[in-house]
């Protein structure tokens, strides 16, 4: 409802502040857990040691969604705290509009999770949209078809959800696990795995 596509920083509160909605301090984000590994991070004093622990994949906290509405209307989204030890201003794959997120009311939607510099660098969500648009409008074959684009190019991991206008889910991910769901409007109870 605005004229804006994207906004950040200080500005993106007040906005967010002007349309009613609720915020909160910075320290209130941050959990335990990732303070402990933070401890962990800065307490390796080698190169090797820091290289080893950012190969680990640890699970990271990013959800992501992509849902169509009765109007045939696709909305895709995420939400991310980033990747662990991050440099100071490193942004990541989930708020670009094209890497973490992509939506187009034509051909479908789709949300990434996984190593943000190389969904940056392929494009992930928009490649899967294409390839989707290439392929038939099959949502599953563009998300494996995605991933392979992923290792190819850019060596990364991480996993795609998406969905193709007629409601088709696509899910693939080369991490060891990902939590994922789907709900549609013919079953009864969500489709959840991890
Ligand atoms: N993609 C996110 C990032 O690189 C991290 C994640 O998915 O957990 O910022």
């Amino acid at each position: 409802e605005s004229d804006n596509v994207m906004l950040v920083g200080k500005g993106a509160v007040r906005f967010a502040k002007e349309c009613g909605m609720k915020t909160c301090s910075q320290d209130e984000l941050i959990v335990e857990r990732e303070i402990q590994r933070w401890r962990e991070w800065q307490a390796m004093s080698t190169g090797q040691e820091r290289e080893a622990f950012r190969k680990r994949k640890i699970p990271n906290d990013t959800v992501g969604a992509v849902a169509l509405d009765r109007n045939g209307a696709i909305a895709a989204g995420s939400s991310t705290g980033g990747t662990p030890n991050k440099s100071p201003g490193r942004v990541g794959d989930s708020p670009i509009i094209g890497a973490g997120i992509y939506a187009d009311n034509a051909i479908g939607g789709a949300t990434t999770t996984g190593w943000g510099e190389a969904m940056m660098k392929v494009v992930m969500a928009k490649s899967v949209i294409d390839i989707m648009e290439r392929n038939g409008n099959d949502a599953s074959r563009a998300t494996f078809d995605g991933l392979k684009l992923l290792e190819r190019k850019a060596q990364g991991y991480g996993g795609i959800v998406a969905l193709n206008m007629d409601g088709d889910v696509g899910i693939a991910y080369n991490t060891p696990r990902m939590a994922r769901g789907y709900m549609t409007s013919d079953l009864r109870d969500p489709w959840v795995a991890v």
